[in-house]
């Protein structure tokens, strides 16, 4: 005992130390404790909305926050069609366009069905793609432009406009971003019936009748409209479509000259504040989509098209010592894709593979992160049009347009030019190929993923097809590719094959 505790002056400061001691340990103990389950509470307090939201769209995937864009398309040469749209979180939103295309989709399928075998093959196509507006205030305008064509003849071209709020969800239609003064719509129309005078040129007053007709003061004639940064944009149907020469008219007047019929959350700092009665100045519209009815002469290649193989083959390069390697090159199109592409960079990764990406320039704008992801892990990118139209059918002038925007925006976001083109569908013109584009690329083992959609199907039809020489087609954009790849490149790597690009391949 009088060892333990010494005489009475050492306990009591032994006992006050503990004290001390003890008080300080539990301080700070308190102190991590709490400061632990305040971060947690912060974190519960996040993460519910977010992994509900998950569902949805993954915010940080695109370049437009909270929207992705969804691409389907069908290589069948009875039915081609490649079909662009948005979503995001917004379930109303998302069901609204949904619904349109799928009524799009149906009418396009019920058309076809009526056509003569002989006479639509090929022939017939739907396309709907769409732009992408932002305003100032930070809302989405999509633009969807729909275009038909039956038996190459036929044509139907339409707009249709959906508006998004993008912080609250809110679907914003024409007269949501219109004062409620009953002045408003008249003096709209005004403005844009002028502005159709000063683009087209023409003398005071002479709108054409239709013209008239569809600009007439009621708010479903301005249902089909853009706020961009800088300008409202009004889309009119116009003319008789089938003769396939009139597109919509397209309005454009700057946001300024709108303001005052606005509601103030739309409304426009003006640099110069000047009076609201300034003339209209004409501002030419940004992109024109005018379908053409002309068919040029093609030279059409659709899948199983021959002319890619044997290049490389067994008589190309005569190595003494080293025995042949097969090679073969494995091509992806109508990418990029936040998620399935980034999947299919892991699986190349893993067998030392290199491969070609065929991308859509409207998708590098949405998901330019994924485009530079395939670029630094040393995989060739090719350029496969912007919104993957038929390129044999249309003017020479669009189809270089479609082909030259893309490669713009492949060189803007990875840094390089696109080193080869795939045309959609394997379609181009004789006239098309002599144009200073990347060389064409076509292929030769069609693995039909868009069709079946089923990751065990794709190994059996590369089983089926592949040869040594051979280029690969798949596609990008389905998770059932990026779920069944892994299983294709074992059997590939394990009949001797080495991956390698199409430029590669093509040497
Ligand atoms: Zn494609």
């Amino acid at each position: 005992m009088k060892k333990m505790f010494g005489n009475g002056r050492f306990k009591l400061i032994d006992v006050l130390l503990t004290t001390i001691i003890v008080f300080l340990a539990m301080t700070a103990i308190l102190l991590v404790f709490s400061k632990g389950s305040s971060d947690n509470q912060l974190k519960s307090a996040q993460s519910p909305k977010s992994d509900k939201d998950k569902v949805l769209v993954d915010k940080s995937d695109s370049k437009y926050d909270g929207i992705k864009i969804v691409t389907e398309t069908s290589n069948d040469p009875l039915g081609k069609y490649a079909v662009q749209y948005p979503q995001s979180k917004d379930e109303d939103f998302n069901e609204n366009v949904v619904t349109y295309i799928k009524q799009a989709k149906k009418n396009y399928l019920a058309e076809i069905r009526n056509v003569k075998i002989e006479d639509n093959k090929r022939k017939s196509e739907l396309n709907i793609s769409y732009e992408t507006h932002v305003d100032k205030k930070g809302n989405y305008s999509f633009v969807l432009m729909n275009n038909q064509s039956l038996q190459g003849s036929k044509r139907l071209s339409e707009i249709e406009s959906f508006h998004l709020n993008s912080k609250t969800g809110e679907q914003l239609g024409i007269q949501t971003v219109f004062k409620e003064d009953p002045s408003t719509l008249q003096k709209m129309t005004e403005r844009v019936r002028k502005t159709i005078q000063q683009t087209d040129k023409l003398n005071e007053g002479l709108i054409s009748d239709k013209m008239q007709i569809r600009t007439e003061p009621d708010w479903r004639n301005y249902e089909n409209y853009a706020i961009t940064e800088e300008s409202m944009v009004f889309y009119f149907e116009r003319g008789s479509l089938k003769n396939g020469k009139a597109g919509p008219q397209i309005v454009t007047i700057p946001i300024e000259e709108m303001n005052d019929l606005l509601k103030p959350e739309f409304q426009v700092a003006t640099a110069s504040q000047a009076g609201d009665d300034k003339v209209n100045k004409p501002s030419t519209p940004k992109k024109e989509n005018t379908p053409d009815g002309k068919d040029k002469e093609t030279s059409s290649k659709n899948e199983g098209a021959k002319d890619d193989q044997q290049a490389g083959g067994e008589d190309a390069s005569p190595q003494a010592e080293k025995p042949h390697e097969k090679r073969i090159a494995l091509t992806f199109d109508d990418g990029p894709d936040p998620k399935t592409t980034l999947q299919i960079l892991d699986t190349l990764k893993k067998y030392d593979a290199k491969a070609t990406f065929f991308m859509l320039g409207s998708r590098v704008e949405y998901y330019p992160e994924a485009a530079k992801a395939v670029k630094s892990a040393g995989h060739e990118v090719g350029n496969h049009s912007w919104n993957h139209p038929d390129l044999s059918k249309m003017p020479l002038a669009k189809a270089l347009e479609e082909i030259n925007r893309t490669t713009a925006i492949i060189q803007k976001v990875t840094g390089e030019k696109p080193t080869v083109f795939r045309p959609p569908y394997g379609a181009y013109t004789q006239q098309l190929s002599k144009q200073t584009i990347p060389p064409i690329t076509l292929w030769n083992v069609d693995t039909l993923d868009w069709k079946y959609r089923d990751a065990n199907k794709l190994l059996e039809e590369v089983k089926k097809a592949t040869n040594d020489g051979s280029t690969v087609l798949m596609h990008d954009i389905h998770p059932s590719t990026a779920e069944g790849l892994d299983s294709v490149m074992a059997y590939l790597q394990s009949q001797g094959y080495k991956f390698v690009t199409v430029s590669e391949l093509h040497k």
